[in-house]
């Protein structure tokens, strides 16, 4: 299998990492695309270099697209014109893809935030509304050929206008809504934007650091407990631009690396610019691979 594994990235345009086992096409049900911190922007070439990313994802024919927040750079601790021009200028980018897209809301997506911006918590726009209001709602599922794809919000507001990892309590009520209306056997992929399960902190601070409030969700246990007793195959994740699949009590944590590598900059820990291709086989299984769609910083 891993001869197959390297034939198959020699004859792909693409780079594969961290890749499992490829299934069989005859077994595959359907395959979708997880792009994670795009912090699309004018500067740095992210244009070219996201355009890229949507051309390579456009090649490979995903059933779909998700991305797992931080869509742009950004709108934390920007004027309302920033904002709202990057917000156009994602959504007109988004119409390049050949597939439906699904967004995830990330910290960076939330408008006025920090003091600095200038901005009134009374804006219209502000916090989360901006993202409602362009995107999509912060928190929502889909159904498609008998898995259920539920899109959280793992961002919360403090009060001293910062953010943390946190899913709020309206979410969680709706969560077990949502949990009870599937019912214990549909199998479930979750994306959120802040990890639930990382090992990322131990790698970039030091085999005995924690994580910050703000790079973990907080209420991740109480998390784990309400998703017990469903079938719950991958949680996809973003935030740490960070390449990495933890399993844990049968819930493969996927944390997709970066379409912006390090926002733009370059690699990160040595990891390419690029997003997941997730196969999904008709036996609920499912793999996954990194794409590495080619870009270099100019
Ligand atoms: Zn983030």
């Amino acid at each position: 299998m891993k001869y197959l594994l390297i034939i198959f990235s020699v004859f792909s345009c693409y780079s594969v990492f961290g890749q499992v086992v490829k299934p069989d096409k005859d077994d595959n049900l359907f395959s979708f695309v997880f792009m994670t911190d795009i912090h699309l922007q004018p500067e740095k070439n992210a244009i070219q270099g996201f355009q890229k990313a949507i051309d390579a994802a456009n090649e490979l024919h995903p059933d779909f697209v998700i991305t797992g927040g931080d869509n742009i750079m950004d709108a934390f601790g920007q004027t309302w014109e920033r904002s709202d021009s990057l917000y156009n200028l994602f959504n007109s980018m988004m119409a390049n893809f050949n597939s439906p897209v699904y967004t995830t809301i990330g910290n960076h997506d939330l408008f006025g935030i920090y003091e600095k911006s200038g901005i009134s918590p009374s804006h219209l726009e502000y916090g989360k509304e901006m993202y409602e209001k362009r995107l999509a709602p912060r928190y929502y599922s889909f159904d498609y050929m008998g898995w259920v794809f539920i899109i959280l919000d793992g961002v919360g507001i403090t009060e001293d206008r910062r953010y943390k990892g946190y899913v709020d309590e309206e979410q969680m009520d709706w969560l077990r809504e949502e949990l009870r209306r599937i019912g214990e056997t549909s199998p479930i992929v979750i994306s959120i934007h802040i990890p639930l399960l990382s090992v990322e902190a131990q790698i970039a601070l030091g085999p005995t650091e924690a994580f910050k409030d703000n790079s973990i969700v907080n209420n991740a246990n109480e998390i784990r407990g309400v998703l017990k007793g469903h079938n719950v195959k991958i949680v996809l994740q973003g935030h740490t631009h960070f390449l990495e699949d933890i399993y844990y009590e049968g819930i493969h944590y996927v944390t997709g690396g970066a379409v912006s590598g390090a926002v733009w900059n370059g690699k990160r820990f040595e990891m390419e610019e690029g997003f997941l291709l997730i196969h999904v086989s008709e036996n609920q299984q499912f793999t996954w691979e990194y794409i590495d769609f080619g870009w270099e910083v100019p």
